[in-house]
């Protein structure tokens, strides 16, 4: 199969030095590219700027802002069997971006933030789509509910759905705990373990899925 990767959180610009970001470290993607490669998959990796090294035998396409990443997905879409949107886009983005270092005896900047546009939704439009479409959703509350709502207004074929908490911190770890809410309305409950087991039991599911 072809896998389409998203990975890593963006980064919005708010001045030529400073930015809008998030925790994520880009290990889940990054681990699922690995584990479709050793699978003997394809993958494309569109990742945001994270600490950790591609896997080897990866097309890797970084980006840095949300847009970038919306243009570099669209730029990859051809013959893909499967795209696997784990990257933490930012859902918004600074209205303008001053050309200038805001300076600190300006006084207190107000920050106009606009929305960035969903990447995972602008898939799930697509007519006659014929890859899976894989989203994330971290939720620190209603996990089962907002995943529901995720699977259904993106349209996607399954919702890989991660509890926040300080038992599964997620971000920035090693090991993470899921549930896979299908759009048949199954569910699937995977124990705790390391994000590279995880990535290969997704990666087995979703060839399944195909
Ligand atoms: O709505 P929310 O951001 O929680 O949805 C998370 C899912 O949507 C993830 O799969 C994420 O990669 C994707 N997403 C996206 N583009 C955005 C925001 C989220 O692809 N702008």
């Amino acid at each position: 199969m072809k896998f389409l990767i998203t990975a890593g959180p963006t980064r919005e610009p708010i001045d030529p030095v400073r930015y809008i970001s998030n925790r994520s470290s880009g290990k889940m993607g990054y681990a699922i590219a690995q584990a479709a490669l050793d699978a003997g998959h394809e993958v494309t990796l569109i990742s945001g700027p994270v600490a950790i090294e591609a896997p080897a035998n990866a097309r890797v396409v970084r980006v840095e802002t949300a847009d970038e990443m919306f243009d570099a997905v669209h730029a990859n879409l051809a013959d893909i069997d499967a795209a696997v949107l784990c990257a933490a886009v930012a859902d918004f983005k600074p209205a303008r971006i001053a050309s200038e270092k805001i300076k600190k005896n300006d006084g207190i900047p107000a920050i106009e933030l606009m929305p960035t546009r969903d990447i995972l939704a602008s898939l799930g439009k697509i007519l006659k789509k014929n890859f899976l479409l894989i989203g994330f959703a971290a939720e620190t509350n209603d996990l089962e509910k907002n995943a529901q709502k995720k699977l259904k207004t993106k349209r996607c074929d399954a919702i890989i759905g991660n509890r926040i908490s300080t038992a599964n911190p997620v971000f920035e770890r090693d090991e993470n705990e899921v549930v896979i809410f299908c759009k048949d309305g199954s569910q699937r409950a995977l124990p705790r373990m390391s994000k590279t087991q995880l990535a290969c039991e997704l990666v087995k599911i979703f060839s399944s899925m195909k």
